[in-house]
């Protein structure tokens, strides 16, 4: 493919303009801020590229030396944490229980366990839509890699019967992995974001971080609100234009607001868009209407689940799924530019570009 030096600056540019954003978005530099307590505050920063993306986090703390230190921590766990999950990482708990598909179970750490656990409960709860073991088909796509390009339909067939998340066998004591049938893959990219945001604001809270933040690739947690004692506001990218350029601004405290779009990641041929969330039910990416899929919770990682799931699941069944699970709200913007809210959002996210309008 001729155009992958393109696709590297495009991928460059996105992250220098995250970065510029974030930087606006959330104020800049360094300094001293006084907290809602009175006493001031240093705020720190820090900047990684990180399980494929560009990882930043801000907290405010009782002196710059002590968010440094907590930022380390942060950054060397989600470092760990790749190094267990990634599939590009050789060796990686993951990849080793995918080598041993069919032949037998493989212990993996706790993190990879509460992920893969995780991942199941989500994968049941959005009946296959989200599925853990999509990795076969993923890897036939090969999206966002030199190898992308649209496979034959007996391809897909052939990688389909390998696509079930009821054969992943999760054994609680001793931390054991089993997939049923050779050549499953389990690929829990579409999670590991999460989990990896939600061990960072425990590391905040257990240092008595009271104020803080984390993208990971423009997924956000946010630790309480800002020290100046006003939500913090997370714009909700436009997913026709580059990389911050926002269509909504929603304010939140203690939550975190994770998207699944189809910009992320695709190539295009003869017109068709080929992106890398995939339907296990067909094995093609998704066309079903939908740009994007914002999930607003407490949990990243329920979250991440939840808007790769919903994005899948479409306009209607999306909704209807998010309605009935507690404390979830979603933001989700069709082709046609229409944004529709869950109820609990009702009157809380403002529109700020006038090309989206809410649906009715
Ligand atoms: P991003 O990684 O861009 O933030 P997502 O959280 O939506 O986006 O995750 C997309 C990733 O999840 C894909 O790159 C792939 O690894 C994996 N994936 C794709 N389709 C599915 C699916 N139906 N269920 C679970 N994971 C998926
Ligand atoms: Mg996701």
């Amino acid at each position: 493919m001729g155009d992958n030096k393109q696709k590297r600056r495009n991928r460059i540019i996105g992250i220098i303009s995250l970065l510029i954003l974030l930087i606006i978005l959330t104020g800049c530099g360094k300094g001293q801020t006084s907290g809602d307590s009175g006493y001031s505050l240093a705020d720190v920063t820090q900047t990684s590229y990180l399980m494929g993306t560009l990882v930043q986090a801000k907290v405010y703390a009782p002196t710059k030396e002590k968010g440094e230190e907590v930022l380390d921590t942060a950054f060397q766990q989600m470092d760990a944490l790749e190094k267990k999950m990634s599939l590009n990482i050789p060796a990686s708990e993951i990849i080793r229980v995918n080598e041993a598909a069919g032949s037998k179970p493989v212990q993996v750490s706790e993190d990879t366990f509460l992920v893969l656990q995780k991942g199941l409960e989500y994968s049941k709860l959005t009946e296959g839509s989200f599925d853990i073991s999509i990795g076969p088909l993923v890897k036939l796509w090969g999206i966002g890699t030199d190898q992308a390009r649209v496979p034959s339909a007996d391809e897909i067939k052939q990688k389909l019967k390998l696509v079930d998340y009821q054969s992943v066998l999760l054994q609680p004591e001793g931390q054991q992995v089993y997939l049923e049938e050779e050549g499953m893959v389990l690929d829990v990219g579409g999670i590991a974001k999460g989990y990896a945001a939600d061990v960072t604001k425990e590391i905040f809270q257990e240092a008595g971080i009271k104020h803080a933040y984390i993208s990971i690739g423009g997924n956000v947690l946010v630790v309480g609100n800002k020290p100046d004692g006003s939500p913090w506001k997370i714009g909700i990218q436009n997913p026709y234009r580059p990389r911050g350029a926002y269509l909504a601004i929603v304010e939140v405290t203690d939550s975190t607001v994770v998207t699944s779009g189809d910009y992320e990641r695709y190539f295009e041929e003869n017109g068709v868009r080929y992106h890398h969330i995939i339907d296990p039910a067909t094995g093609y990416p998704t066309r079903n209407g939908l740009k994007s899929v914002s999930i607003i919770t407490h949990k990243s990682l329920n979250a991440d689940a939840l808007s790769t799931g919903v994005f899948v699941l479409g306009i209607e069944r999306g909704l209807q799924l998010l309605e009935r699970t507690p404390d979830v709200e979603g933001i989700l913007i069709t082709e046609d530019k229409e944004v529709y809210l869950t109820s609990g959002l009702q009157g809380k996210v403002r529109i700020t570009d006038k090309e989206f309008s809410l649906a009715d």
